[in-house]
């Protein structure tokens, strides 16, 4: 079948480079980038380190408003799927970049695959979750990570054509854990300057529009990280690099590492290093349950709850007393406990692929 792939975002990056590789066994896929991130950190990285295949379109979309981002996507998204008439679209996840791709497709009748799906927050103040239902509502497949997914997917009637295969972020960790190993990560201030990353750290990202918008709520999620008794790697995501470096200038923070991003396989390591993780990232906070690290994450809105079991995820809110609060848990991993899979969700995925009826919900 010949798919195309709408991806725009980093954590689209990194399932893509998970699926395609299984994928392009059996298919064919045209990879759309959209362009909502594009800086080297952002996006590039991803493609070099995770080897994925270089996009066979670059729309070069990114910033203005939700609407804006998402009009502008869905017109060029449009143009391509006239021009390449695939079979079917595949895309990943909540972002604009999934919504405006999913969009396209259906109304000109095809069939959209959605990975990552049916996860839900329960608010539509959080702009991903309007991404998350409409896409889930207008695709033909849905394949979804965890058993919480089958749940909120069957509450909105979406049992057509509806798999549960696991988590492709989980084949990503293990499969890259297994064959890259990063040896020294060097950590690059937002002013230039370099650090080694200290010997014992918190490791946090935080970067959600609801914690970030308002720098009073940042500075409350730093005061709290910044409290939990070792330094902080904070790798700052592009979206709130000004309020970063704001309160990085107030001079309360001399305990936090300001840095760029750094790419996935340091990611994951200083997620593998850390004494803990702090959070609003859906991909970290999964990262951390899969390296078996404490984690809190600083939301009102309970993403994964597979997480957040045995104290090894614990929600806070983003006030400093919270954070430091339920730091307090000592969590339990449970090893048996894996309900984000085997790490063989693309290859389910495409198990799936070969003889599902595309078409059941178009008719
Ligand atoms: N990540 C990275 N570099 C960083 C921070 C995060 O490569 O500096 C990776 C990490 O593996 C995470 C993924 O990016 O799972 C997801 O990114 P993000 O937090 O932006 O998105 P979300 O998962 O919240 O949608």
């Amino acid at each position: 079948m010949k798919m195309v792939t709408v991806v725009g975002a980093r954590p689209q990056f990194i399932k893509a480079a998970a699926l395609s590789r299984v994928l392009r066994k059996e298919h064919e896929e045209i990879l759309v980038h959209t362009g909502q991130h594009f800086d080297y950190g952002m996006s590039q990285v991803f493609f070099d380190e995770l080897e994925l295949p270089r996009p066979d379109y670059n729309l070069g979309i990114s910033g203005g408003s939700h609407a804006q981002m998402t009009a502008r996507m869905l017109i060029a998204i449009e143009e391509v799927l006239q021009k390449e008439k695939p079979d079917a679209l595949l895309v990943y996840g909540d972002t604009n970049s999934t919504l405006a791709a999913a969009l396209a497709a259906v109304k000109l009748h095809i069939p959209a695959i959605h990975v990552e799906a049916a996860a839900r927050l329960g608010s539509l103040s959080n702009p991903e979750e309007v991404n998350r239902i409409t896409t889930d509502h207008v695709s033909s497949v849905l394949f979804a990570c965890v058993p919480s997914a089958m749940e909120f997917a069957q509450k909105e009637g979406l049992t057509t054509n509806l798999f549960l295969v696991g988590d492709p972020m989980y084949d990503a960790f293990l499969y890259y854990q297994g064959k890259r190993k990063v040896k020294e990560i060097t950590l690059t201030d937002l002013d230039g300057t370099t650090h080694p990353v200290p010997p014992e750290y918190t490791y946090l990202t935080c970067h959600r529009q609801e914690n970030t918008q308002d720098e009073e709520t940042l500075r409350q999620i730093l005061l709290g990280t910044q409290g939990l008794g070792y330094p902080v790697v904070y790798p700052v995501h592009p979206r709130n690099r000004a309020t970063a470096l704001k309160l990085k200038e107030e001079k309360h923070f001399n305990d936090i590492l300001f840095v760029e991003p750094v790419g996935y396989l340091e990611s994951n390591t200083l997620v593998s290093n850390c004494q803990r993780v702090v959070t609003d990232s859906g991909g970290v906070q999964r990262e951390a349950f899969f390296a078996k690290k404490p984690c809190i994450t600083v939301f009102d809105y309970v993403a994964w709850p597979e997480t957040m079991v045995g104290g090894c995820n614990q929600l806070a809110k983003p006030l400093a007393g919270d954070i430091l609060e339920k730091s307090k848990h000592k969590p339990v991993f449970d090893e048996g406990y894996k309900p984000f899979g085997n790490g063989d969700a693309c290859k389910k995925i495409c198990e799936v692929l070969r003889d599902v009826d595309l078409g059941a919900r178009m008719r």
